[in-house]
């Protein structure tokens, strides 16, 4: 396989893919942002990026970004990786959205340590694969709830991660059923607590191998790594 090795090709091949999968689901490319997952990779590939008008950056590990964030500026940070509730200090004022927050003692950390609202997301295990983490896909409604009551946290959607696959369609019922739990939610929202309805609207679903198969299915944040990195030192 020919691999391109220049960021701007990189880039430049991911946004056209992002546009072609928006106009095969009959959505504006604008309701899709790219987040480039930059876990694993240097200062200077992100300023890289950052220079060629990428604005939203995740990261999965507190001391990695915190290293990172000290000498990158004027982008917005997105946290997604596994947060244990005693770091959840370190990030919580300086990251713009945390994906990943799947139980109580986390989001109770998260309000407690922020005195402005907390822009997160409620991360899912819709595979209920043992590997990953996030909450039952039988209690979203209950979590939701249950986030809502911590009066620090501003809840923006769902994320999952799906379990892996060979086949980018694998992941399709997973994305799917991630899209219905969000519906589910905003119903719930309509009817319980529907000033909270407007915050509710983000999908966050699909990486390299499947991102677009996640915007076929309603993605409003792809979480895209080493296609438009390269590999990573680890995994
Ligand atoms: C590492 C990671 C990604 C990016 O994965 P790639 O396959 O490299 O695109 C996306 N989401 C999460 C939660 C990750 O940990």
């Amino acid at each position: 396989m020919t691999e391109l090795t220049d960021p701007a090709a990189r880039l430049g091949a991911i946004r056209e893919r992002i546009a072609a999968a928006c106009t095969r689901a009959g959505r504006s490319a604008d309701e899709v942002t790219l987040v480039a997952v930059s876990k694993g990779h240097d200062i200077a590939a992100i300023e890289a990026m950052a220079a060629l008008g990428v604005d939203d950056f995740g990261e999965s590990y507190v001391q990695e970004w915190q290293r990172k964030a000290a000498h990158v500026e004027n982008v917005r940070w997105h946290f997604i990786g596994h947060l244990q509730s005693n770091k959840a200090k370190f990030i919580v004022d300086h990251v713009a959205l945390i994906h990943s927050v799947d139980r109580a003692s986390l989001m109770k950390a998260l309000a407690r340590r922020s005195d402005h609202p907390v822009d997160i997301l409620l991360q899912i295990n819709v595979g209920e694969d043992p590997a990953k983490f996030g909450a039952d896909p039988g209690a979203v409604t209950a979590t939701l709830e249950k986030a809502l009551s911590y009066e620090g946290l501003r809840v923006r959607g769902l994320m999952t991660i799906p379990p892996f696959g060979d086949d980018p369609e694998d992941s399709r019922p997973h994305f799917r059923a991630l899209h219905a739990a969000f519906e589910g939610c905003r119903d719930w929202l309509s009817a319980r607590a529907p000033e909270r309805l407007a915050d509710f609207c983000e999908l966050s679903m699909g990486m390299s191998d499947d991102f677009e198969v996640a915007i076929e299915e309603g993605a409003t944040l792809i979480r895209v790594g080493t296609a438009l990195f390269g590999p990573r030192s680890y995994t």
